[in-house]
Parts: structure tokens; C-alpha cells; sequence
């Protein structure tokens, strides 16, 4: 089989729910159809909900889970994984998201059927002025006062409330309650699991006229109590262009941002790299061609690929992912 020494491009997968727009095609050049409810797009994912399937190149038509079984070493490098760990995704929040909260490791894994744990990362690509987020509970709320305000229909009385702007990053930690107010358009960087419990929906009806399920028990057991209110993050700053906006377990998510004409070395880590454009474009060498990675658009650079260099085409801010550890 050919190696996978190039940038690995994927088909966007497009989930449609209530609470989405019309942003994922109109600001990030998705490929929608006629509806008003388009909520993700999965860009890079490895998952029984989800498989990325390679869109050019030698292993097109490929699906990521079939390189992760195929060629573990030219993916991951010395690492080992039995599925890829990350997924990487956009969000579309036109409509407030239901308060949630996601399991750790070991509690996601003696589920039926058994998920990854859900830390997850996000990047306010676009707030319209005044978004809120929700991030974590509010001080000193305890397990008692949160099942009070969900009895009573008032969880946003106990909720850390931020308001946000573009460029904002926010770390939430499996265990973490949070949501998203409507108005924000967002990366988010997590682990590669789809396993979420609803704790409150703001006392409104699903499309059927009725509550949405909520899961009070399993959402109570997996909140972290102690964690607080969660502020924005302060990143690290590198050099010129790169800062380091999260750093876990899990992965590390960084920031460049480069001027039109700059070069992007993304050489220096053994193992993956995703590879995102928030604003601008770059042109990524690959033996014997180029291609140009817009505003939107995602790569994933395997472990074996040797030519990780890039040219900003016009000024650009570009998210780049690695493995944690
Ligand atoms: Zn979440």
C-alpha cells in the first residue's frame, strides 16, 4: 500500500440538529443543502457515529478507521492507539445548546456500548456581539443545589455565564458543566467520544412538542463539584506566531497566526498534527504538487509525512493539534 506521506484530507460530515444554522456554509464554505439546522461538521473523527473517509490523493476512499487498523506506525508514529483518539469538529450554535455534561475516561468506558471520556477544547471562530457561553458552575454550588435548580427549572441561576468574543478559547474538562449560548460559530478540539448527558434544556420542547430526554443520574454522578467557575483561557505565547492556548492528557491545541508570504514549519513533533484554518489560507507542500487549505478546511498530517511545510497565502490564523502526553 502507498505510504501515507501527505497531508490527509477528509469529507466534512455534516450532523444537522435543532439548535444549528446556516454558518457552517455561509462562513466556512461547507457544503450544505436547503435546511436551517446544520449543527456540526466532524472534519477529522474516527467513531462508530462518525467515520472521516479520505477525500484525495493515494487512499481516497479510505476511512480513517481503516488507516488506524492498516497503518497504525505511518499514523500515530511510536505512539499506539486502537482507534484515532481526537476528533476534531466545527459547531454552528444559531440556537442556545442544551446544559451538558460529559464522563471521564473511566466512567465512559463501563458504558454499554463503552465511549471515550470527553475533554474537550473550544475556539470562538465567530460570536455575534453579546453571545454568552455557559463554563462550569457557579462558586461553592453544591451537588444538592444543582439537583434543586433542576427540579425548579432555574440550572441558569447556578451557571457560570462568559460572554465571548472571536479568538476566545475555553477548556472544558470532562466532568465540567457547560453550554453554548446561541450566536457563536466554534472549533472544538475533544476526545474522540459522543457521549453527552443533558441536564437541563432551558425548560423548552424538542421538535415533537415535547422535553427532550435528559439524563438527571448519569449527569449528577459525572459533574465535578469541586471544579468552579471556568475563566477563558490565558494562552502561552511561543514566539511571533505560535501560542499555546490548551495543554492536557488528551492533546495540545495551539494558534498561529501568520502574515501573507510566511512559511509554517509544522516539523518537530514525531507523532499526528490537525491542521485547521480559522481565517485566511495556506498552501501546503506535498511531493510533487501543492494545494491550497482555505478558511474551513482541515488536514491531518500522519506520523510518516516528512514535508510539513507550508506559505500563507493571504494572513492567517491556523489551529494546529497534536496528541497529549
Ligand atoms: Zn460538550
Amino acid at each position: 500500500m502507498a505510504h501515507l506521506d501527505y497531508p490527509l484530507r477528509f469529507e466534512p460530515i455534516l450532523k444537522q440538529y435543532i439548535w444549528g444554522g446556516r454558518r457552517l456554509g455561509s462562513m466556512l464554505c461547507k457544503p450544505i443543502g436547503s435546511e436551517n439546522d446544520y449543527a456540526e461538521s466532524w472534519e477529522v473523527v474516527d467513531h462508530r457515529d462518525g467515520q472521516s473517509i479520505v477525500s484525495s490523493g493515494p487512499h481516497a476512499g479510505m476511512s480513517l478507521g481503516d488507516l488506524v487498523s492498516q497503518l497504525p506506525e505511518e499514523l500515530f508514529g511510536t505512539k499506539q492507539h486502537n482507534r484515532f483518539p481526537l476528533l476534531f469538529k466545527f459547531l454552528d450554535a444559531n440556537k442556545t445548546l442544551s446544559v451538558q455534561v460529559h464522563p471521564d475516561d473511566a466512567y465512559a468506558q463501563i458504558m454499554d456500548p463503552p465511549d471515550l471520556g470527553k475533554t474537550e477544547a473550544w475556539v470562538v471562530v465567530h460570536a455575534d456581539s453579546g453571545s454568552l457561553l455557559y463554563a462550569g458552575l457557579k462558586h461553592g454550588t453544591t451537588q444538592k443545589d444543582l439537583e434543586n435548580a433542576i427540579d425548579t427549572g432555574t440550572v441558569a441561576d447556578v451557571l457560570n455565564e462568559i460572554e465571548v468574543a472571536d479568538g476566545d478559547c475555553i477548556f472544558i474538562p470532562a466532568g465540567t458543566v457547560h453550554a453554548l449560548g446561541d450566536g457563536l460559530v466554534i472549533a472544538e478540539i475533544q476526545q474522540a467520544s459522543n457521549t453527552t448527558f443533558r441536564l437541563f434544556d432551558w425548560n423548552r420542547l424538542g421538535a415533537d412538542g415535547k422535553p427532550r430526554d435528559l439524563h438527571f443520574k448519569q449527569s449528577l454522578e459525572v459533574t465535578d463539584f469541586e471544579k468552579g467557575p471556568v475563566r477563558l483561557q490565558k494562552s502561552e505565547r511561543i514566539d511571533d506566531i505560535r501560542e499555546v492556548l490548551v495543554e492536557c492528557e488528551q492533546f495540545q491545541l495551539q494558534r498561529w497566526t501568520v502574515t501573507a508570504g510566511s512559511e509554517c514549519d509544522f516539523h518537530g513533533h514525531g507523532g499526528f498534527q490537525i491542521v485547521s484554518v480559522l481565517e485566511g489560507a495556506v498552501e501546503l507542500a506535498r511531493d510533487p504538487s501543492t494545494s491550497l487549505l482555505n478558511m474551513g478546511e482541515t488536514c491531518l498530517y500522519p506520523a510518516a509525512c516528512t514535508n510539513r511545510r507550508a506559505t500563507a497565502v493571504s494572513d492567517s490564523v491556523l489551529l494546529v493539534i497534536q496528541d497529549g502526553g
